[in-house]
């Protein structure tokens, strides 16, 4: 059964809405003539289910059983981890997957951030923020399909809720974390039942179970395995559903998570007293630290950098400049004047909010095993059974474009020979 409301991508479909529905939000079930439709030349193409698992720590796969994870890996391919782009936070390692760009060049540099430039900060808790275009750069999966002439379809995902460069999927929804998963799925199997001209290529769906499991109870407690349970269930229902199309062998399914889970002890919570730095605004605190500086008076970010890291020892802290490259959070100047990136486990806090007891977060550098995702794959030109080494998050952007046969944004970070062995030349 069709939920009935999505949103339909604005430009093509307005006068479509009006005549049917008599208002320009709500949804439909859109699939005639008169709906989105596939460019001629993308009929042939295949279909792409891109399916993310929000906090699913790689090594979950071992700890948990995961029957449907294993048939995927089984049928296809499975990574030892996959590495999420710096910070480890939901939107921007989301974005990252999406653009096949790292946070300092998509511009989503955290879950919130503050832009010097506009003067106004954007929060993932800020509807308005989330579905303004404006805040995103580079080009993600379905805006790469749509300006192409390829239908594209989100049961959720970072940034398919607002127009990024005018545009949206042809079909999305609005974040809504209540939505039953088995409803995502069947959603994502009826979209795969439209008729070939309007039938979406590129699909997104997400899950938030493990991430909310993973921020209660850590990695390793049963109510995680529980999470895993529910979640792996569901991706056994869309992979037992896809049967039902008489298109199955054109279907790839592509499993990835955003980032893993780890605890961040009381005692490894280093206070600073930002009252200590008039004219410093600490934007955001805990696994790392966006600061900035408002007073240009020369040398004085670098005696704030000084000052910092005399009271943050193993925390490394950086003017924007400094950081180290291997994170990819310096170009854009909404990171922050100087970056705090804190060690395994500890984080940076204001004296008021100093934790009691120890709590599970991520957000840490990308280089600690603990923040690490999944990524598994399966599909025709997907050989069975395969294992490959740990990559960055930024390259599947450009094996979903190469399978798709859509050309990738050129800006994209990620590049195609990384993925490339994986679905053949
Ligand atoms: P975090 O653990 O803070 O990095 O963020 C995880 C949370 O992001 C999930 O539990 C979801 O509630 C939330 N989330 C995921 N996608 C969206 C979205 N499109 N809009 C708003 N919130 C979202
Ligand atoms: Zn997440
Ligand atoms: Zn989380």
């Amino acid at each position: 059964m069709l939920r009935r409301t999505f949103f339909l991508h604005a430009g093509a479909v307005s006068a479509f809405l009006v005549l049917v529905l008599g208002c320009s939000g709500g949804g439909s079930e859109v699939g005639g003539p008169l709906g989105p439709t596939n460019d001629p030349a993308h009929l042939d193409a295949p279909y792409v289910i891109l399916v993310s698992f929000d906090g699913f720590r790689h090594d979950y796969l071992e700890m948990y059983p995961t029957p449907a994870f294993d048939r995927v890996a089984a049928a296809g391919v499975r990574a030892e981890a996959m590495k999420p782009t710096f910070p480890t936070k939901t939107f921007p390692t989301h974005y990252s997957i999406a653009t096949g760009m790292y946070a300092e060049n998509h511009g989503l540099v955290g879950n919130q951030f503050w832009d010097p430039d506009r003067g106004e900060a954007y929060s993932m808790g800020d509807r308005s923020a989330v579905e303004d275009g404006t805040w995103y750069g580079g080009e993600p999966l379905w805006v790469t399909a749509e300006t192409q002439g390829m239908v594209a379809a989100s049961y959720f995902f970072v940034g398919s809720e607002a127009a990024v460069g005018g545009v949206t999927p042809s079909y999305w929804y609005r974040y809504d974390g209540s939505i039953p998963n088995n409803d995502r799925v069947d959603q994502v199997i009826d979209w795969l039942k439209f008729p070939a001209e309007s039938r979406p290529h590129m699909i997104t769906l997400y899950f938030s179970d493990v991430d909310n499991a993973g921020h209660s109870y850590g990695p390793g407690s049963p109510e995680v395995g529980a999470a895993v349970a529910a979640v792996d269930g569901s991706l056994g229902r869309l992979l037992d559903r896809l049967s039902e199309l008489d298109h199955e062998e054109d279907v790839y399914v592509v499993v990835v998570s955003d980032h893993g889970m780890l605890a961040a002890t009381a005692d490894g919570a280093d206070p600073v007293d930002p009252t200590l730095f008039p004219g410093v605004s600490f934007v955001t605190m805990g696994t790392y630290a966006s600061i900035f500086v408002d007073d240009d008076t020369p040398g004085r970010a670098e005696q704030v950098r000084d000052s910092l890291q005399a009271m943050l020892p193993g925390h490394g802290v950086y003017l924007r400049a400094d950081v180290p490259e291997r994170l990819h959070y310096s170009s854009n100047p909404r990171v922050g004047d100087i970056v705090i990136v804190a060690p395994s486990g500890r984080t940076v806090v204001t004296p008021s909010s100093i934790p009691e007891n120890t709590y599970y977060t991520h957000g840490w550098d990308n280089d600690f095993p603990e923040m690490w995702g999944v990524f598994l794959a399966q599909g025709s030109r997907i050989s069975s059974g395969q294992t490959i080494d740990m990559f960055e998050a930024v390259h599947v952007y450009p094996m979903i474009t190469h399978l798709l046969g859509l050309e990738a944004n050129p800006e994209a970070d990620g590049r195609l020979e990384v993925l490339l062995p994986v679905v053949g030349g």
